[in-house]
């Protein structure tokens, strides 16, 4: 019958199966399904929900576990796009002119600077040592290209040049450490932006690779989960499963199906639970630290050294928020920010390593939200994933102190509840994003966006790089090039047609 005629050739398109239902596998998912040689497409997804490190939940507002902003919000920005598409965001967000403002990183917000000591930091210091600190991290970016480097990463640059710098300072002592105090705060800063331990760990080379997008940062009113929520009713119901978490890709063999005589497949996914799936061609989205973790055995056989290599040397870190809601705000009705300064600590003193006596001096900022009185705080590195083992108690004990600190009034009313990520513990992400580590550079990445086999006409397995840093690098990187190779190669479809 006609229908059987339809089953028959559906059954013989392409099968491909996406690993991970974040916004890199929902967004490859998407444009495979929209094609025209529409393939029989799976999603397997480990958790029980789409959107993966976007997690958009309620805690008094809406607050985002995972992503935040789309930074550079304009046309070239695929996460933009889709966004605007789905009238996921606001006026001012869309309007051309937000999407030509420069801004080179993150836009200023006006900020408070508390100190330890429970003072309020004169705006004009922070000014002049901020000026500084940005100076000095533009220059980092300038080592791109060149053949040495005199030294490693960007902490070690940053530190030789302001040791040098404070030889010059003319200032009385007290200020000397109050602007030392200040560019440790802005130090700690780079490393939730970087997502790592310490600048110490990132390349100073490859730094400036780093391509901002113009477009001034925006966020989503509805919550970031919008997002993956639409992508995800744009999929045919039944081609993505939850609570299936894959343990073995294996690539190197021909599988066959028991019901199915006559037709094999190069690559068998097995999940977990023991249910096995056969496919054309794999195209794996996991984050950066869960192939840290397990790529001698995800992957089989194992992957060439140059892919290994890349795993390995490429940074993956973690930077977590904690949110703390209040019955009353202590900070001024017109700051967006609040900033923490330890005035006992400077970027040229090591700091102290006992994670319990001293984690939560850390945490560095407080972004301050729209609604309600909820602060989110940012902390990154080891101190960040010590904070995963506390109880939420103890959480809000330490930051209780903190603040008692800042505000120089041991009576303010702690807290009234506090939430925060664990992204380190999340078993299938082991972290929030990755960097470029001493040792390593943007070739690592190019090297894992390769499709495997190599230099197949082919290609059977696919790593979609959406795990570096910014969504949409990562979407465009990922789409562009190994969908776009896989769509060609696969159907014959021009790859330019999938990558606008
Ligand atoms: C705290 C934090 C703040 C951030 N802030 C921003 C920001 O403001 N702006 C920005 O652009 N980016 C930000 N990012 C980065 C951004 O969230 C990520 O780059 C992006 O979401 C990655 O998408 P992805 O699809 O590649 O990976 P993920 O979203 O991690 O998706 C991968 C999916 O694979 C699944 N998976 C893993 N292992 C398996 C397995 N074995 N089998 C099946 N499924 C598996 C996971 O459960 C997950 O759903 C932030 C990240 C974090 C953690």
């Amino acid at each position: 019958s006609a229908r059987c005629g339809m089953e028959a050739a559906a059954e013989a398109r392409p099968r491909v199966l996406v690993v991970g239902a974040g916004l890199a596998g929902l967004g490859a998912a998407q444009r495979l399904s929209s094609s025209r040689a529409f393939p029989n497409l799976r999603l397997l997804e480990s958790t029980g929900r789409a959107g993966g490190r976007v997690y958009s939940q309620r805690f008094g507002t809406v607050v985002e576990i995972g992503a935040h902003w789309i930074h550079g919000p304009s046309k070239e920005n695929p996460v933009f796009q889709l966004a605007s598409d789905y009238g996921l965001l606001d006026e001012e967000a869309m309007s051309e002119e937000n999407q030509k403002i420069e801004v080179g990183g993150h836009p200023l917000l006006p900020a408070v600077f508390y100190s330890n000591t429970g003072r309020v930091l004169s705006p004009e210091l922070v000014e002049g040592v901020r000026n500084l600190f940005s100076t000095l991290l533009d220059q980092t970016r300038e080592f791109l290209h060149m053949p040495q480097v005199s030294v490693p990463s960007v902490g070690e640059y940053l530190r030789k040049e302001i040791a040098q710098q404070v030889k010059e300072w003319t200032d009385d002592d007290e200020t000397k450490w109050l602007k030392l105090a200040i560019l440790n705060t802005y130090f700690k800063l780079e490393c939730c932006v970087s997502g790592t331990h310490s600048m110490d760990h990132v390349a100073l080379g490859p730094f400036g690779e780093y391509a901002m997008l113009p477009g001034l940062d925006c966020t989503f009113p509805g919550g970031y989960g919008g997002l993956p929520d639409c992508m995800l009713t744009s999929l045919p119901k039944e081609s993505v499963l939850f609570h299936k978490p894959v343990m073995v890709v294996r690539w190197g063999g021909s599988y066959r199906e028991e019901s199915q005589e006559g037709r094999t497949f190069p690559v068998q996914v097995e999940c977990e639970d023991g249910e096995r799936f056969l496919a054309d061609h794999v195209i794996i989205t996991v984050p950066l630290g869960f192939l840290k973790e397990h790529h001698e055995t995800f992957i089989d056989p194992p992957l060439p050294p140059r892919k290994a290599d890349a795993i390995r040397q490429l940074g993956f870190g973690t930077n977590n928020k904690i949110f703390l809601e209040f019955e009353q705000p202590f900070w001024p009705p017109d700051c967006q920010l609040i900033e923490v300064v330890w005035e006992d600590e400077s970027p040229l003193v090591e700091a102290g390593t006992d994670l319990q006596a001293s984690w939560f001096r850390k945490l560095i900022v407080f972004l301050v939200l729209q609604y309600g009185h909820v602060l989110c705080g940012f902390i990154a590195g080891k101190e960040s994933e010590y904070m995963e083992t506390l109880s939420d108690a103890a959480v809000l004990r330490a930051l209780t102190d903190v603040i008692h600190k800042l505000t120089g009034n041991p009576h303010l009313a702690p807290p009234k509840k506090v939430m925060r990520s664990q992204w380190h513990s999340a078993p299938y992400t082991r972290g929030s994003y990755s960097y470029v580590a001493v040792g390593s550079s943007g070739d690592d990445i190019d090297a894992l966006a390769q499709p495997l086999p190599e230099d197949a006409a082919d290609p059977r397995v696919m790593a979609l790089l959406s795990h570096l840093g910014t969504v949409a690098k990562e979407c465009t990187v990922a789409l562009g090039r190994s969908l776009g190779r896989l769509l060609s190669s696969a159907w014959e479809v021009p790859w330019e047609v999938w990558c606008t």
